[in-house]
């Protein structure tokens, strides 16, 4: 679970969250969108201390987020980015057991049947041996998602992990999503993908100049938008 409280995030005098309120509970979908800028980004680097906030209070699972635990904290938050960052100079499988050895403690070849059985899950377990840039767009996001995994997060963070893709390769990407969504992932996308928030959202999130504008589940959000700038931005995107 994931609460935050009160969230203040200045990049220098620019306020980029602005008391920002927000609880997730175990096995929640979360999608966030907003207008860029709006500070989307911001909000769920925050949640694995990627980004220090300002004042307010961010609990993960029951913990507060100080300096003291960003480590430990961040074992059970997996992220993935926009842009894939693999290690290029790392094959797959040597990606996907680095941090499950590291900071997990893991023998070798515990973190390399884990890392496996997870590429088999994304569908891409005869890539293991390859490096990334060996890979398709779709495929190295798909790594990603899998080296995330192998941590064992109980936490999903995505950053807009399909807009960098091809047209053609963003189906791969959503559904391996969807299926750990379906799982009963705890995950937090920030997205414009508004087939999967219909498809897996809990509920659905309106950023806009750094304030949670409005949130709803996904037929309230995309039926009945209440506020003007969300109303805007839905027609602008549909
Ligand atoms: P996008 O859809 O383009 O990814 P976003 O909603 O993710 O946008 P953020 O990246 O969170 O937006 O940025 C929010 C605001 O904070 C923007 O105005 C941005 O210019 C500013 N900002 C982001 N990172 C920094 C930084 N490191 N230093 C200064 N300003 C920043
Ligand atoms: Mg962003």
């Amino acid at each position: 679970a994931i609460t935050m409280r009160g969230v203040n995030k200045f990049y220098g005098t620019y306020h980029a969250l602005v008391d920002i309120n927000l609880t997730v509970a175990p096995g929640e979908r979360i999608v966030i969108c907003g207008p860029s800028g709006s500070g989307k980004s911001t909000l769920i680097r925050t949640i694995n201390q990627l980004e220090p906030i300002e004042s307010g209070e961010i609990v993960v699972d029951g913990v507060p987020l100080s300096h003291e635990n960003l480590s430990t904290v961040r074992q059970d938050v997996g992220m993935v980015f926009q842009s894939f960052n693999l290690f290029p100079h790392m094959t797959v499988l040597e990606n996907c057991i680095l941090a499950p050895m590291k900071s997990r403690k893991m023998k070798r070849a515990e973190a390399e049947e884990i890392a496996r059985s997870y590429l088999a899950r994304v569908k891409i377990p005869e890539q293991a041996d390859k490096y990334p840039a060996q890979l398709s767009g779709g495929q190295q996001q798909r790594v990603a998602i899998a080296r995330a995994l192998c941590m064992k997060p109980r936490i999903m963070l995505f950053d807009e992990p399909t807009s960098a893709l091809d047209p053609e390769m963003v189906k791969e990407v959503l559904d391996t999503m969807i299926d750990l969504a379906r799982e009963g992932m705890t995950m937090l996308c920030v997205t414009h993908e508004m087939d999967f928030a219909r498809a897996v959202a809990d509920r659905v999130i309106f950023m806009d100049k750094g304030v949670i504008v409005e949130e709803n589940a996904p037929d309230a959000f995309f039926g009945n938008p209440q506020n003007e700038r969300l109303q805007t931005f839905l027609g602008q995107i549909a």
